[in-house]
């Protein structure tokens, strides 16, 4: 029995030093001390052994017994030691490293026009007004000067959406009418209204079945055609700088009467041609005009009381000019490398 631990021991040693894994301490527990280990089964056997033996025997196999535990118990903190540094070795953050680039939006150029048009209108007291895209025909053209069958109707050509009577509105001019008939024909207005408006063009580099209004409005009493003229001067040399010369040339619109064309003196070559103003020294932004008396008149406010100035101007022109771009079509593509570098230009 003695030769029988010594030969325990001796296994047990030598399997302690080849262990490297949990699943070898395991393997050594179940060996060793596990329900059918060869040291527990040293105890079972106890009965078989002679009387003046057993104590001994009995004390060599807890000897051996506690030993086993201990060596096994050992190795196995030091496979978990060794398994844990290895994990926080691999786990380590190295906080020298560059941090991942985060990539900053930039501000879409055409919202930023409209912006910077709303920020100059309402510092000088003028809402911001919005209204609906899909418009009854009453607001787009009835209201405007425009009776079902007038010949100046086929020059917007229309999105009708239900039948004649709903349509994508082809200008911003309907919330003017919205506005007007709002304020019940008895308070001044004094608003702009940026949006969307939409007509059958065929998509090219200047033209786009979408494009954005900036038009405004005012109504109050004694207001003349050189109120207008002084209220876009002021705007443009906001706009464009303060060497920005205006001209009005004599138009025609059907909700306006008089009306006119605006241009402003080119920024770039300041009037002495470029291929901007194609050598013209003058960029034209936009049309205005004399409120109608019928339009006054449709809209709730008596044309011999009040009077009022409109006026509009196509965001994606203004912004093509500013930015230097060639193409309509950018402004809704969704290529974000095409707005980029206009944002750096700006910067500049
Ligand atoms: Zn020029």
């Amino acid at each position: 029995m003695k030769e029988k631990i010594e030969e325990i021991k001796k296994s047990l040693e030598s399997d302690i030093k080849n262990a490297n894994t949990l699943q070898d301490i395991v393997d050594l527990k179940a060996k060793y001390i596990g329900k059918s280990g060869c040291i527990t089964e040293l105890t079972k056997n106890m009965k078989d052994i002679p009387e003046e033996e057993r104590k001994q025997v009995g004390s060599l196999a807890n000897v051996i017994k506690n030993e086993a535990n201990e060596l096994i118990s050992n190795k196995e903190n030091e496979i978990n030691t060794i398994i844990i540094n290895e994990k926080l070795a691999k786990e380590a953050v190295d906080i020298s490293l560059p941090a991942t680039e985060i990539p900053i939006g930039s501000p879409n150029i055409l919202e930023k026009v409209i912006e910077d048009f709303e920020e100059v209108f309402m510092s000088m007291g003028y809402d911001v007004v919005d209204g609906p895209e899909l418009e009854e025909d009453r607001f787009n053209f009835e209201l405007l000067g425009l009776p079902k069958g007038h010949p100046a109707r086929d020059a917007q050509d229309t999105f009708y959406v239900k039948g004649d009577e709903l349509l994508l509105r082809s200008h911003t001019s309907p919330v003017q009418a919205r506005t007007m008939l709002a304020k019940g024909g008895n308070e001044p207005v004094r608003v702009i209204c940026p949006g969307k408006a939409y007509r059958r063009d065929d998509d090219d580099a200047t033209h786009s079945h979408n494009f954005t209004q900036i038009e405004g409005l005012i109504v109050d009493k004694n207001i003349k055609l050189s109120d207008l003229k002084g209220t876009v001067t002021v705007i443009c040399k906001k706009l464009f700088g303060n060497d920005t010369i205006t001209r009005f040339r004599p138009s025609y619109y059907q909700f306006t009467e008089p009306s006119v064309e605006m241009d402003i003196s080119c920024f770039s070559c300041k009037g002495k041609g470029c291929n901007i103003c194609k050598n013209t020294g003058w960029i034209t932004i936009g049309g205005a005009g004399v409120v109608h008396y019928d339009v006054l008149k449709g809209c709730g406010y008596d044309p011999e009381k009040w009077s009022g100035f409109a006026f509009g101007f196509g965001a994606e022109r203004c912004a093509m000019l500013k930015y230097g771009i060639s193409d309509i079509r950018t402004f809704y593509n969704t290529d974000l490398r095409e707005t980029k570098p206009f944002d750096r230009k700006e910067e500049d």
